[in-house]
């Protein structure tokens, strides 16, 4: 364990100077670099349930939670547990284990509707690959997506991203030719887009959670299953962030709408890289080595993956999204109760145990809305305030509230009584 005084060489700022010198920002993935919040990232020394150690020995209470996996919190001790014991056994084969199995087993049990499973590396892999499975399985090219969801880096998804994309201030990445982006239709959220019969598939968030969090509006969802019906085009769930972390089912479950391609990540790696389409066997049909489709992966089902997400879902059970719903509507009432006292415009935007934070008066609705609201700068100011005092919420407005099953009543309680404190500042 870590108590490296702040007057050693490994201080944030020494380390952050280190990196830059040998990592692009410094960070591997662009929002850790407190580029939209200002100031200089902790370096996480270790972790455990709700906290966060940095290398100066600060302790946070953490809602980033590696921006969702950790639904358990940090290091439980089922779930290292089970990584030491696979490790052990080898870190990677190249052929198939009777953990992936059970996964994608596991996978289809909770989730109605869904029969099979391709285990993946990440989150963006499985959209990359749920597109191409709609392309071969309808013979068709166009792809509709929604402002301000986020479904991974890769080209053909980026364009009008959520998450770091927006925090960047960019709508698209350089790099990305217009032939990738020319069959990638963008609607705006919430309102159900015109089809026709060039459409492979509707890719969606059920709920935005990379947009602060937008919750579907009334009629949304069944909408776009009606209108992808009516034209043949495939909808696909981007469950990334939903998948097992809103309810035992995922969001199919939650609002009733049973889409045709499921994406998961996060949740079902426990930490690991991990990402994983399901569908229908039929749809599932079009993938190699049964059809045309081609993906392939060194270390996709990864044994130490599979047995941290084994663990995982192994300690969720339907009673463990009510527990943490009731963690996420303490810290929802806690937090508006303190800027309803300060005078500080907020709104805690909450879908079961999902939670978004907006410095407005009405949450957004889309993009443009949810734009408005994070550029605002009151965000950046809530978030230097409580990181100052223990508290990492994510460093930057577009990312959503993540709280695990390890928060107790003492974090919750002591996170808002620290916001008290903040909002005052911030009145
Ligand atoms: C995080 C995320 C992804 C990308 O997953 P990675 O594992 O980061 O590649 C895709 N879709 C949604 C909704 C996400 O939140």
């Amino acid at each position: 364990m870590s108590n490296t005084p702040a007057n050693s060489p490994h201080t944030n700022s020494a380390l952050f100077d280190r990196a830059r010198a040998v990592i692009p920002g410094g960070v591997n993935s662009p929002v850790r670099a407190f580029g939209s919040v200002g100031g200089t990232p902790y370096f996480v020394a270790h972790a455990s349930g709700p906290y966060v150690y940095d290398v100066e020995g600060s302790r946070y209470i953490d809602y980033v939670q590696s921006y969702g996996p950790t639904i358990l919190g940090h290091a439980h001790p089922a779930v290292t547990q089970a990584v030491q014991t696979a490790a052990a056994s080898g870190t990677s084969y190249g052929a198939p284990t009777l953990d992936e199995v059970r996964l994608a087993e596991e996978i289809a049990r909770r989730v109605t509707g869904l029969e099979m499973v391709r285990l993946v590396s990440s989150g963006t892999e499985a959209t990359m690959t749920a597109i191409r499975i709609a392309r071969g399985a309808t013979g068709r090219d166009r792809i509709v997506k929604f402002a301000g969801n986020y479904h991974g880096h890769s080209d053909a998804l980026l364009v009008a991203g959520g998450s770091g994309v927006a925090q960047q201030g960019l709508l698209a990445s350089l790099g990305v030719t217009a032939g990738a982006v020319a069959d990638t239709v963008v609607a705006p959220y919430n309102v159900v887009p015109d089809l026709d019969e060039t459409v492979a598939a509707v890719v969606v968030e059920p709920v935005a959670a990379n947009m602060g969090l937008v919750e579907p509006a009334e009629g949304f969802l069944e909408g776009l299953r009606q209108a992808c019906d009516e034209v043949g085009a495939l909808l696909m769930f981007d469950e990334v962030i939903t998948g097992f972390r809103l309810c035992f089912g995922g969001a199919a479950q939650w609002f009733g709408v049973t889409p045709d391609v499921w994406c998961f990540g996060k949740v079902i790696g426990g930490g690991l890289p991990m990402g994983a389409i399901g569908a229908t066997a039929e749809i599932m049909g079009n993938l190699a080595p049964l059809g045309g489709v081609y993906q392939a992966g060194t270390l996709s089902g990864n044994p130490l993956a599979t047995a941290a997400g084994l663990a995982v879902l192994e300690q969720l059970t339907p009673d463990s999204y009510n527990r943490l719903t009731d963690v996420s509507v303490r810290l929802q009432t806690g937090l508006a109760a303190a800027f309803d006292e300060a005078g500080v415009e907020a709104c805690i935007p909450r879908v079961g145990p999902l939670l978004g934070l907006f410095f407005g008066s009405e949450p957004p609705t889309d993009f443009d809305s949810a734009k408005k609201i994070c550029d605002n700068g009151m965000y950046q100011k809530f978030f230097a305030g409580m990181l100052s005092r223990g508290v990492a919420f994510a460093p930057g407005a577009y990312e959503a509230v993540f709280t695990s099953l390890a928060h107790t009543d003492v974090e919750i309680d002591a996170t808002i009584e620290a916001c008290r404190e903040v909002a005052e500042e911030m009145a």
